[in-house]
């Protein structure tokens, strides 16, 4: 059976309530600069002493360190500022797609240090093709020793604990125990996620969740799904497989989806079935053919994405009452057509959502094609820094 190792000192992970605060202070200076510890525990109402331990633990880590004498701004009694220092450690993201792998290197603070596109064929020695990419990635670097951890994203369920992929139908594995091969041939902590889980988890760490924590993370891309944050924390549901919001029964009638039952939420909004029932479809119907029809007022493209705005709106607003959390976080490919169906969207939230459960705040995010690995790197950074979890596939 596969277990988190934690019989090494070092390797200890964070205690479950030192995890936020080391979490708040990490994201505060990484978006705020230099600040005092005074200020700190000002900024994020934490008590001086929990600060003052935090700080010194990071010290330790060589994450964070008293800015040099002589820049401390102000008069007075000297309060000598910490700041962040970003290439303490380096994560790199993988994004996995069944023709290629998107990499990245990912500093402390969030910051992308480099990014590429290399070719991959998942049923070819993967784990001998990931080590090599990561190990190409390592090399490029002025400082590869930096690097504490890989994080991978795939599309699929994943168990997070052993880092073994359960099923992914895109790239066809099953049973994959992908994090310890690929931890063995490189001797690094090497995290592997479902790709919206992996999302949802940087956000905890280094977006959304440093002022909310509870939030959904909608994610409209081939698959519709969605990732639950609660208390700061992912829900994976047993068997890791709580995503599948897509499979919400929208239309009993409706026509046939993949899973094999009727009218999914899948069937509208997923990406391929969304272009292939646009108006007027053509075989190469892409986002931006649509995108452009839609921008006629008044056009059935229009009209159409209205529709199906509102009717991701309503199973939203549905899951909204049901969990009680009305910060929302909109991502995936799809988003490309936001403007088109945003109204349908928003007016299918206001007509389901309980008053008391407003406002809701809705973020969309820019998708770009590094955002799989971008997240994957952020899972890695929250799981091996904040969290301070180390051999999860051992
Ligand atoms: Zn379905």
């Amino acid at each position: 059976m596969l277990h988190i190792s934690n019989t090494r000192q070092r390797h200890r992970p964070t205690p479950a309530s030192e995890v936020v605060s080391r979490a708040e202070i990490l994201g505060l200076l990484a978006e705020r600069g230099p600040l005092s510890r005074g200020e700190i525990a000002k900024q994020l109402g934490l008590g001086a002493a929990t600060v003052t331990a935090q700080v010194r633990n990071l010290m330790a880590e060589g994450m964070v360190r008293d800015l040099p004498a002589g820049q401390s701004a102000g008069a007075g009694r000297p309060k000598v500022p910490v700041q962040l220092v970003p290439d303490a450690a380096v994560v790199i993201g993988l994004g996995i797609t069944p023709r290629s792998v998107v990499v990245v290197s990912m500093l402390l603070d969030g910051e992308i240090l480099a990014s590429d596109v290399v070719p991959f064929s998942p049923d070819k020695d993967p784990v001998g093709q990931l080590a090599a990419v990561v190990t190409r990635q390592m090399q490029d670097m002025a400082h590869p020793g930096r690097t504490v951890a890989v994080g991978i994203s795939v599309s699929g369920a994943v168990d997070e604990n052993s880092s073994t992929v359960i099923i992914s139908a895109t790239l066809n594995w099953e049973n994959f125990d992908l994090g310890q091969q690929l931890q063995q041939a490189l001797d690094l902590p090497v995290f592997v996620s479902n790709d919206l889980f992996a999302l949802a988890t940087r956000e905890i760490s280094f977006g959304l969740g440093r002022r909310h924590d509870d939030f959904l993370l909608l994610g409209l891309g081939p698959g519709v799904g969605m990732g639950i944050v609660n208390r700061r924390s992912v829900f994976y549901g047993p068997g890791g497989a709580s995503t599948e919001f897509g499979h919400m029964s929208v239309d009993p009638e409706g026509p046939r989806c993949v899973c094999g039952n009727r009218g999914c939420l899948q069937v509208y909004a997923g990406l391929k079935e969304l272009l292939a029932a646009a108006p007027d479809p053509t075989p190469e119907t892409t986002l931006d053919d649509l995108s452009a029809r839609a921008s006629v007022p008044g056009s059935p493209a229009s009209s159409y994405l209205d529709r199906t705005g509102r009717m991701l709106g309503r199973s939203l607003g549905g899951t909204v009452n049901l969990l009680g959390i009305s910060t929302i976080i909109v991502t995936g490919e799809t988003t490309a057509l936001w403007e088109h169906l945003r109204n349908g969207f928003e007016q299918g939230l206001q007509e389901t959502v309980l008053r008391f459960h407003h406002p809701l705040t809705i973020t969309v995010r820019e998708w770009t094609e590094a955002e799989g690995a971008i997240g994957a790197a952020g899972m890695a950074l929250h799981n091996a820094v904040v969290l301070n979890r180390s051999d999860p596939a051992s």
